[in-house]
C-alpha cells in the first residue's frame, strides 16, 4: 500500500495529471521491471524489436526470446541476411509468427535504405514495414527520448479510468482518447518518457483489465473511476479473451512447432515434414488443410508437390 488517501478525484484534468505524474514517477522508480531493453541498455533497433515482440505477448514472456534474438541478430543488417527458416524458428512460441517475417522485411529496409540506422522521425518510422502508430511512438519515446504520446491498450485503460472515470472502449483508439493522451502528457521530454513508461507499466501490473489492485495503486487518490465506485468494471474490455483450443491459430501453431523440431534434410539444412507426419498432427483434415494453406499464403511454410512441408529459406 502506498499510503495514498482515497479521496474523490477533483480538479481539472491537467492539474490532476501533474499530481498523478509525481506519484507515478516515484512508483516507477521503485517498481519498474528490469527488462533488458529498458534504461538505455538497448539500441533503438533493440527497442523496436522488443516492441514488436510485446505487441500480443506479455513482456515477461518476451525476455528470453528477445535476448536470444538480439544475441544472434544484434542489428537490422544481421536480421536482414538471416534465412527465413531461422527467423521463424527463433520466433518460437511468441505467437502470431507473421510478425517475425514483417520484422525481417523491416530489417531489410533499414539495412538497405537507411544505412542500418533506425530512422529518428515518426514519419520515417511509420513508413517501415510492420511499424504502426504504437510502435513508431514507442520508439520515438523510449529509444529517442522525444515528447510524444504513446497509446496502447494499457495506457488507454489507465487514462480512461483515471481522467474520465470509465472503462475504455474496444477497437482502435479514437480521436478523443488521443486528445486525452496528448493533454495529460508532461511538457518536458524526459518526464514524458517516464510518464509513458509508468502509465503503461501501471496498466500491466496494477490497473489490469479485470482485477485492478486499487488498494496498491499510486494514483488512487487521483482516480475518477475509483471515486465513482468502479462502474462497469471490466465490462468494456478492449479485447475479449479469445478461445484458443481447437482454433485455426492453435492448429497453425502445432504445424509450425512440428516444423521447427523436424530433422533437417542432409546438405540443405531445411527441416522437412513428410505428408504422413503432417496428417498425424490434427484429426480434422479439412481444418488441417485450411491451416496449412493459410501458413503457405502467409509465407511461413513451403509445400512440396508430394505434400511435404518445410520452412522457407
Ligand atoms: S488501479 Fe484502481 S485506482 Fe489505480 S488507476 Fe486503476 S482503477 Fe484507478
Amino acid at each position: 500500500m502506498t499510503g495514498t488517501a482515497h479521496v474523490p478525484a477533483s480538479g481539472n484534468t491537467v492539474s490532476r495529471a501533474a499530481h498523478a505524474r509525481l506519484r507515478l514517477a516515484a512508483w516507477w522508480e521503485a517498481n519498474a521491471r528490469d527488462l533488458p531493453w529498458r534504461f538505455g541498455r538497448a539500441t533503438p533497433w533493440g527497442v523496436l524489436v522488443s516492441e514488436v515482440m510485446s505487441q500480443q505477448t506479455q513482456m515477461s514472456r518476451v525476455v528470453p526470446y528477445w535476448t536470444a534474438w538480439m544475441d544472434r541478430w544484434p542489428d537490422a543488417a544481421a536480421l536482414a541476411a538471416a534465412p527465413k527458416s531461422d527467423v521463424i524458428t527463433m520466433w518460437g512460441r511468441l505467437g502470431y509468427p507473421r510478425r517475425a517475417l514483417r520484422l525481417q522485411e523491416c530489417a531489410r529496409v533499414v539495412a538497405t535504405e537507411c544505412g542500418d540506422e533506425l530512422p529518428r522521425t515518426y514519419d520515417a518510422l511509420i513508413a517501415l514495414p510492420g511499424v504502426g502508430d504504437y510502435t513508431a511512438s514507442a520508439v520515438m519515446s523510449f529509444a529517442y527520448g522525444e515528447r510524444i504520446a504513446v497509446v496502447d491498450t494499457n495506457i488507454r485503460r489507465v487514462l480512461s479510468r483515471v481522467f474520465l472515470g470509465e472503462e475504455s472502449r474496444g477497437g482502435a483508439a479514437n480521436a478523443a482518447e488521443r486528445a486525452l493522451a496528448d493533454e495529460v502528457l508532461p511538457a518536458d521530454a524526459s518526464r514524458s518518457v517516464v510518464w509513458n513508461q509508468s502509465v503503461m507499466e501501471l496498466g500491466a501490473l496494477v490497473c489490469t483489465a479485470k482485477n485492478p489492485l486499487c488498494a496498491h495503486c499510486p494514483v488512487a487518490g487521483d482516480c475518477m473511476f475509483l471515486a465513482a465506485g468502479r462502474p462497469g468494471l471490466g465490462e468494456r474490455r478492449t479485447r475479449p479473451r479469445q478461445r484458443f483450443q481447437g482454433t485455426d491459430r492453435q492448429v497453425r501453431g502445432i504445424v509450425l512447432d512440428a516444423l521447427r523440431k523436424a530433422p533437417g534434410v542432409s546438405g540443405e539444412g531445411a527441416s522437412v515434414l513428410e505428408r504422413a507426419t503432417v496428417e498425424s498432427l490434427w484429426k480434422d483434415r479439412d481444418q488441417l488443410d485450411r491451416c496449412v494453406a493459410s501458413l503457405d499464403e502467409d509465407g511461413l511454410i513451403e509445400i512440396a508437390p508430394d505434400g511435404s512441408l518445410r520452412l522457407p529459406q
